[in-house]
């Protein structure tokens, strides 16, 4: 048996991997899928599994009324269904042996430090105690601007959050294909790495059926993952032994390669787009010194030309460039009040320490 390629990783797998074509979960898929899983830890491979499929679910349990609206309609459809999807799950992992815990999550929960730190304290403690945690978005109560783009993006977030060696995306297609040879018989591609742009040349048209991710937002996580030192595979979920294929090292599906690592809490600040409570705006001088590739330099009120919104001590806020341009992220060591009032003065502490710092790249 050979010694498998990473150590820890997630894997995520969407509605189209474990639905048939009516709705229903797939057992047939569900249980290949949960025979490779049971197997890689038993090889010693820690997995954290985020599964979609609640709301395709929950469609084959309940009949709902036409004139319920959109949001309670998900919100119906998830909570009846996620409990036949973490069942399923349970009841599959326990003929191997293995014991199933089901983690639901909003995005707030990224939004604060605390909440962030608790949810990594508990899958660690599931994955030393050898239990399988099946991770989804808690879809009854996030709704519209609460909400995950979709489970990729989730995904990612646990990804980077844990530290894992390779974040696994089993969807319904091959990979990523060259459409530029040959439109009928593309070629798929099998790495990519940073230099790598304009995705949508490499996607198939065509729109999944049941679940919200597409490919698009799947290469700009995956491609972002990559930055903090995590492979990224894109692969068919329902190929028999995919899983295993990649982790075994042979080629399936498209393989992002990983480049530099971040740590730590620059990992979680690196990640806070979308979830800032407020801004600042900088100076060339300013943005130049946090550009800076020679020196560590934190953000200070000097450099500071306007602050919008209201944010506290310990908040996650985004800083930007005089044309507008999102410089980097970064969590601030006192409130937007003060901030107004130091603005420009010379002398003063740093809004954001270096170690609290993410400057895009
Ligand atoms: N959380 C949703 C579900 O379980 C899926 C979201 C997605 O498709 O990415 O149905």
């Amino acid at each position: 048996m050979s010694h498998p390629l990473y150590r820890k990783i997630v894997v995520k797998v969407g509605t189209n991997v474990i639905s048939s074509s009516s709705g229903e979960l797939d057992l047939r898929i569900l249980s290949q899928l949960a025979g490779q899983i049971a197997l890689l830890r038993e090889r010693g491979t820690e997995v954290l599994l985020v599964s979609s499929g609640a709301v395709g679910a929950g469609r084959s349990i309940v009949e709902l009324p036409e004139d319920l609206g959109p949001v309670a309609a998900r919100q119906v459809l998830s909570s009846t269904g996620q409990i036949r999807l973490i069942n399923t799950y349970a009841e599959l992992f326990s003929k191997h042996g293995h014991r199933t815990a089901q983690i639901l999550v909003t995005k707030s929960d990224f939004r604060d430090r605390l909440h962030y730190l608790n949810i990594r304290t508990c899958l660690s403690a599931l994955l030393e105690q050898r239990i399988i945690p099946v991770i989804n978005e808690n879809d009854a109560v996030s709704v519209t601007g609460l909400m995950f783009t979709d489970n990729d993006e989730l995904s990612g977030l646990i990804a980077s959050m844990m530290h894992v060696d390779a974040h696994i995306i089993l969807s319904h297609v091959d990979g990523l294909f060259d459409m530029t040879d040959s439109e009928t018989n593309p070629r798929i591609i099998r790495t990519v790495d940073t230099s790598t742009k304009h995705f949508h040349q490499y996607i198939r048209p065509g729109k999944s059926e049941f679940g919200r991710g597409g490919m698009l937002t799947k290469c700009h996580i995956a491609q972002k993952l990559t930055r903090f030192g995590i492979t990224v595979h894109i692969a068919n979920g329902r190929t028999p032994g995919v899983l295993l294929d990649i982790l075994d090292g042979r080629e399936t599906g498209t393989r992002f390669i990983a480049q530099k690592p971040v740590y730590g809490r620059k990992r979680w600040i690196a990640h806070s787009e979308g979830l800032e409570k407020g801004a600042v705006v900088v100076n060339g001088g300013a943005e130049e010194a946090l550009r800076s590739p020679e020196r560590a330099n934190s953000l200070l009120p000097v450099g500071i030309e306007s602050v919008t919104g209201t944010f506290f001590k310990g908040d996650i806020i985004k800083i930007c460039s005089e044309a507008g341009d999102a410089i980097g992220y970064g969590m601030a060591q006192y409130g937007s009040e003060k901030t107004r009032q130091l603005a420009g003065k010379k002398g003063e502490k740093p809004l954001i320490h270096y170690d609290y710092l993410y400057i895009v790249p």
